[in-house]
């Protein structure tokens, strides 16, 4: 015979809660404290809303409350035991523990599935669902804090594994088990260095290129090994030692990039997770300064990840802080972007470096094409605001293809790699530093290729000829001219994978058509075009905007000397939104506020949409998928004046 019985929640002596007339938490504990301890084992559950604070922010908090008396309804029409609500959105129920434990799995799991069929709004009901811990038949002389903690644990299981299900508590689990150890072990692990620093990269999906790192914590424990986060973090961010140890993983990661020195990949950044506890601590980005500063580490090369689902309350005040630590060269980032539903006031409110889209977020938009259409747009928004978009949890080939045509170039994953520990990383990085491919150069000495040999242009027509180019051994490629878009010449179009970009060019044009393209570059949003030949001859870097009606963008400059060599080069720096032209190493011309444009279409050679063809030479032709400034440019001209077979100027005297 157990007391279970005679114990329900409906019995007088228990106080209720006032919103749902269900047992209150010390209710909860006085029913478990009459429990015979000897006889009876008990289940126990813990049942978490998801998202709740959405229905309340979005909704109105009576809105809220009614969805809490729906869903305690919901919860006693499922389960019989002793129900209690302990706080705003969790529940706790103790079953009997005659129950068969295979009888109370199949009903947390029915709780779970069933309640986007539960009777109310199903706007609502689509925001949110119930992650539930279980644990099975503990016996009740145990503690109910014990058993509260290891439902609790589950319960963050379910939440971590992608919410909207159940976790049964295994106690043969080492990582559970000694959840109940950890509050007693943690200082001492801090101070005997068990707690170390793992990398996880992020890699530049186009070159495959090493971007960066986050660093995460690893708890290595003596005798249980290598504990993951989930089994800690969530616990010191309850009781607040998560400070100490976000402090301690900072300054590890200061001592570790001042023991890189020397090492190709010396200056990546690196990122570290911060708590939003700090971020209430006025003095916190002076601590970190100091940190950084003791170890000679800039901060620029320090990031700050701050997840999305704090900004939810006291925003203001988190704004301040960010601020401040922007102030002092640090960078700051945006964890979880898209997990929360907060995102878009953010993007007003914050000036952060980077936003690193959840990986929840990527897996749900991939499958559908709104889904899709919604993630290609916040990329496109977050670049428009000057910010770098990470993309978290890539696994697979073809999340990299839809991210990258989205414009996305940053990945971290299991796709490229796990979180490594130090010296692993170190392998990879030195892998994945190998210098990545920022340029092409098309130099047109008897073929289309690249020196790499990597990209090809293709012929589109005929009529080309290769005749003497500026080296007295090397040749030019001779345009012969034609109606629009035909003789020209097709380069792929990954051969421009950024929004900001340099070509550099040597070209002999023939006064055939004003306003013809040398080189024109076609993208989803526009175009830009170098036109050897424009106003009344002069030459213009032409950038067209075509979200807007009148967004024309000429950057006009000097001449190009018809009929003789030229170096011509421009550039566009999107974070700076500038286009830049430069004739002979000098600058001509320089445009600011001209919008970017992206994800191209098409590069052509000789020609475009419009107008008639190229007529003239064009060699050497490089296009760096970054920004050069007028020092770069102006010796690169220089090197080929310096080249001793240098004679594209003799050739220019030989027709004067
Ligand atoms: P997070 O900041 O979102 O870190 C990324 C998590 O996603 C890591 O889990 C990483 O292993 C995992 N992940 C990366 N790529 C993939 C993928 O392709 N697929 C899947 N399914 N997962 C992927 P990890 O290392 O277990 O860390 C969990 C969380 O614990 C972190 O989430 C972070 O919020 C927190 N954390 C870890 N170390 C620290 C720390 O030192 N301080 C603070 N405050 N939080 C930490
Ligand atoms: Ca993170
Ligand atoms: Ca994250």
């Amino acid at each position: 015979m157990n007391t279970f019985n005679s114990l329900n929640g409906n019995n007088p002596s228990f106080e209720k809660d006032y919103l749902t007339g269900l047992p209150n938490r010390q209710s909860l504990y006085r029913y478990y404290a009459a429990l015979d301890n000897h006889a009876d084992m008990v289940h126990a559950m813990f049942i978490d809303v998801d998202h709740f604070k959405r229905v309340n922010d979005t909704y109105g908090h009576s809105m809220g409350d009614h969805l809490l008396i729906a869903i305690s309804t919901y919860i006693q029409q499922h389960l019989t035991g002793f129900i209690s609500r302990i706080g705003g959105d969790e529940f706790v129920a103790i079953l009997d523990g005659n129950l068969s434990k295979e009888e109370v799995s199949r009903t947390a799991q029915l709780l779970v599935d069933g309640f986007r069929d539960m009777d109310f709004r199903n706007d609502i009901l689509s925001m949110i669902s119930l992650s539930v811990g279980v644990i099975l038949s503990q016996p009740s002389s145990q503690s109910l804090d014990d058993i509260l903690s290891k439902c609790d644990t589950a319960m963050y299981q379910a939440k971590y594994d992608g919410r909207s299900r159940c976790v049964v508590y295994e106690s043969s689990d080492t990582a559970f088990e000694n959840t109940f150890n950890i509050e007693a072990e943690m200082e001492d692990a801090l101070a005997n260095g068990e707690f170390v620093v793992y990398l996880q990269p992020k890699i530049n999906m186009v070159t495959s290129a090493l971007s960066g790192a986050e660093a995460l914590s690893r708890w290595v424990h003596p005798k249980d090994g290598v504990r993951s986060p989930i089994t800690y973090i969530p616990l010191f961010e309850k009781n607040g030692f998560i400070s100490n140890l976000d402090l301690y993983i900072f300054e590890e990661v200061c001592k570790m990039k001042a023991s890189w020195k020397g090492l190709k990949y010396e200056h990546i950044p690196i990122s570290i997770n911060m708590s939003r506890l700090h971020l209430y601590n006025e003095k916190f980005p002076d601590t970190l300064l100091k940190i950084s500063q003791k170890y000679g580490v800039p901060q620029e090369e320090l990031e700050l990840e701050i997840t999305e689902n704090i900004f939810i309350k006291d925003s203001m005040e988190l704004i301040d802080t960010i601020n401040k630590l922007k102030e002092k060269g640090f960078m700051v980032s945006i964890d979880d972007f898209g997990s929360g539903f907060s995102a878009l006031s953010l993007l007003k409110d914050l000036q952060v470096d980077t936003i690193k889209i959840d990986k929840e977020f990527l897996r749900d938009s991939a499958n559908d094409t709104r889904g899709k259409k919604v993630l290609r747009n916040v990329i496109t928004m977050c670049k428009d605001l000057k910010m770098d978009v990470v993309t978290e949890g890539v696994e697979t080939k073809e999340q990299i293809h839809f991210i990258t045509s989205c414009g996305c170039q940053i990945a971290q994953g299991f796709y490229y790699s796990k979180p490594l520990a130090l010296d692993d990383f170190h392998s990879f990085a030195d892998k994945y530093t190998s210098k990545p491919i920022e340029s092409h150069n098309f130099r047109m000495n008897g073929n289309l290729k690249t020196d790499d040999g990597l990209l090809e242009g293709q012929f589109q027509g005929s009529g080309f000829k290769y005749v003497q180019g500026i080296f007295r051994n090397s040749s030019s490629l001779y345009f012969p001219g034609g109606p629009q878009e035909q003789n020209t010449v097709l380069l792929p179009k990954n051969t421009i994978l950024n929004d900001s970009y340099t070509i550099s060019v040597w070209l002999k044009p023939k006064a055939s058509h004003l306003w013809t393209s040398a080189v024109w570059v076609k993208f989803e949003t526009g175009f830009c075009s170098l036109l050897p030949l424009a106003w009344e001859g002069h030459s213009s870097f032409r950038i067209r905007d075509s979200k807007d009606i009148n967004g024309w963008y000429d950057v006009s400059g000097a001449p190009l000397q018809e009929g003789f060599w030229n170096h011509y080069a421009v550039s566009y720096n999107a974070k700076t939104e500038t286009a830049t032209a430069y004739i002979n190493g000098d600058v001509v011309g320089i445009m600011e506020n001209v919008p970017t444009n992206r994800y191209v279409i098409q590069i052509m050679l000789g020609g475009d949409t419009w107008q008639p063809s190229y007529v003239g030479n064009m060699c050497e032709l490089n296009i760096y998928n970054e920004v050069k400034d007028h020092d770069f440019i102006k010796s690169l001209f220089e090197s080929y004046l310096a080249h001793p077979d240098f004679m594209a100027y003799e050739d220019n005297d030989s027709r004067k």
